[in-house]
């Protein structure tokens, strides 16, 4: 996204399954291929991360 990515605006790279068409590639951001999954960001379930994303927004916001 040329402009980065508000928060709470899903990716334009993020497909219909919740891949990441560019995962591997050069022009994926360097903070996304620097992140590690983390159970306390990411909690076991695809509900669970959103909710926990969810807080951090609004705690860090
Ligand atoms: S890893 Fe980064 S580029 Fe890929 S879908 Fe997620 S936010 Fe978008």
């Amino acid at each position: 996204m040329p402009n980065g990515k508000p928060a709470g605006v899903r990716c334009l790279h993020l497909s219909a399954e919740s891949l990441c068409t560019i995962f591997g590639q050069p022009e994926r951001p360097a903070v996304c291929s620097g992140f590690a999954a983390d159970i306390e960001v990411c909690g076991d379930s695809r509900e669970e991360a959103i909710r926990l994303i969810g807080w951090l927004e609004l705690a860090t916001a």
